[in-house]
């Protein structure tokens, strides 16, 4: 979404605009546009605009134990500082603060919100994303979808506290047999 903020920009600091935003937004990077709604208030500082605004959507991804993709519904918060690359009256190039991930206002004063929303929006999507909160997952011997029912793995699965005796159990039980092969 692209805002010409020349008007803003020779407007004095702390004078506010408002903006709907419904944008299709490519926030995975994989060319498919994610809805994106709500609205963005703008904010002239002494140094540029100052974006802020909580956006809503819904994104593609991946449940973390079934594998399964489902829409995610993501708030996006938003709050940047938009620098203009060139002073607004004069047309003198402007030296943009060295600020990590700092967003620029471009020489024809077109603010792009694209970016700011589609980077604010990944750092929305949690680390483990969950179909559902009691997504069961995959059997990790088959690999079967435990959602859909149990596979045939899940009995001979083992308790790992238990396994060490099971192991000495099996041991045993070899040697009663070798005994009687002797008796
Ligand atoms: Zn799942
Ligand atoms: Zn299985």
């Amino acid at each position: 979404m692209e805002i010409n903020v020349s008007q803003q920009l020779k407007a004095p600091i702390g004078y506010i605009r408002e903006y709907e935003v419904d944008e299709l937004v490519d926030i995975l990077g994989i060319n498919v546009g994610s809805r994106v709604q709500g609205s963005v208030k703008l904010t002239r500082t002494n140094r540029g605009i100052l974006v802020q605004g909580t956006l809503h959507t819904n994104t593609p991804v991946e449940c973390s134990r079934c594998l399964k993709v489902f829409d995610y519904p993501l708030t996006i918060k938003i709050e940047e500082e938009y620098f203009p690359v060139i002073d607004v009256n004069s047309g003198t190039p402007l030296e943009i603060p060295d600020e990590p991930g700092s967003f620029t206002i471009d020489e024809h004063h077109i603010l792009d919100l694209s970016e700011a929303i589609r980077q604010n929006a990944l750092l929305a999507i949690p680390m483990k994303p969950l179909c559902r909160e009691d997504c069961a997952g995959l059997c990790q011997v088959c690999g079967k979808d435990l959602n859909k029912g149990q596979c045939r793995c899940k009995k001979t699965e083992i308790d790992p506290r238990w396994s060490k005796l099971v192991k000495l159990a099996s041991a045993g039980k070899k040697t009663n047999k070798r005994k009687k092969e002797t008796e």
